[in-house]
């Protein structure tokens, strides 16, 4: 339950990758680039029509590279409310980087998204859904007020732990199964994905999910990325399964800070505001 009474939180995340998704897995010959511009150019006004249609704010996971490849677009999204998060320089890993390096990304994220829409992001999300040892550390001494990569849950969030020690950072768990990348991204070469689902199939596991969060009075991420989703075919499936949420009584649609805020507000702490 929600201090607002509502029974439901939902939270739509989308990674906006771009051109960098496809950095992670070392390629960057133009079909490949194309695929992650097409995220930018095709799929984030889709996305951005369909979240206005309804009136929903969402969280925009952003690295680095997406913004300096496309700021109009990365600007456009804050302009409309939405929540801008962090999401490495080029996509990168943290969990295999050193601590140095690690530090400097997320110094990246940190200053060229405040510098491009003028707000410092609080949310952190890993573009491997992995940390490192010294991730959740790190988050805590930039004053993040959440990250959303792990999945030791599935409707509740809980404390980013360091080592043993509970940080003040919030998790607000994530889940393949609520990912639209294994679902639908498809390729062959250098790594062979299978995706391609029909969003017959999709729709039913991300409704039977809400049933879950919705009957466990917690919280529902959708993870979803604007090269993926933004096909035609999917963003029917999306709106149909916005419409049966909203067919539920006290239905929350919020910003990953925003919920994170209000639970942090339920457990009585949080990273001091930097507001
Ligand atoms: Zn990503």
């Amino acid at each position: 339950m929600w201090t607002n009474g509502k029974k439901c939180a939902v939270a739509l995340s989308f990674d906006f990758d771009a051109e960098s998704l496809w950095a992670t897995l070392k390629v960057s010959s133009p079909t490949f680039l194309s695929r992650g511009t097409y995220g930018a150019k095709v799929g984030v006004p889709r996305l951005l029509h369909l979240l206005n249609k309804y009136r929903i704010l969402a969280t925009f996971f952003v690295p680095a590279d997406t913004a300096r490849r496309h700021p109009e677009a990365v600007k456009e999204i804050a302009a409309r409310g939405h929540e801008i998060g962090h999401h490495g320089d080029v996509h990168e890993s943290p969990a295999q980087l050193a601590v140095a390096d690690e530090r400097r990304i997320l110094e990246i994220g940190l200053d060229t998204l405040e510098k491009l829409v003028g707000t410092r992001p609080v949310g952190y999300r890993s573009p491997a859904w992995d940390l490192s040892e010294h991730s959740a550390r790190l988050l805590e001494e930039y004053g993040f007020q959440y990250d959303s990569s792990l999945m030791g849950d599935d409707f509740h969030l809980y404390p980013l732990k360091d080592g043993e020690r509970e940080t003040r950072v919030a998790e607000l768990p994530v889940a393949w199964e609520l990912d639209d990348a294994p679902h639908f991204l498809f390729n062959f070469f250098p790594t062979y994905l299978v995706g391609l689902s029909a969003p017959s199939k999709v729709y039913e596991i991300w409704a039977a999910e809400f049933d879950g969060a919705y009957a466990n009075k917690g919280v529902y991420v959708l993870t979803m990325h604007p090269q993926v989703i933004g096909r035609w075919h999917r963003m029917v499936m999306l709106e149909q399964l916005l419409q049966y949420i909203m067919d539920h009584a006290d239905v929350w649609f919020a910003t990953c800070a925003e919920i994170v805020k209000d639970w942090q507000k339920q457990q009585g702490k949080g990273v001091a505001s930097q507001a």
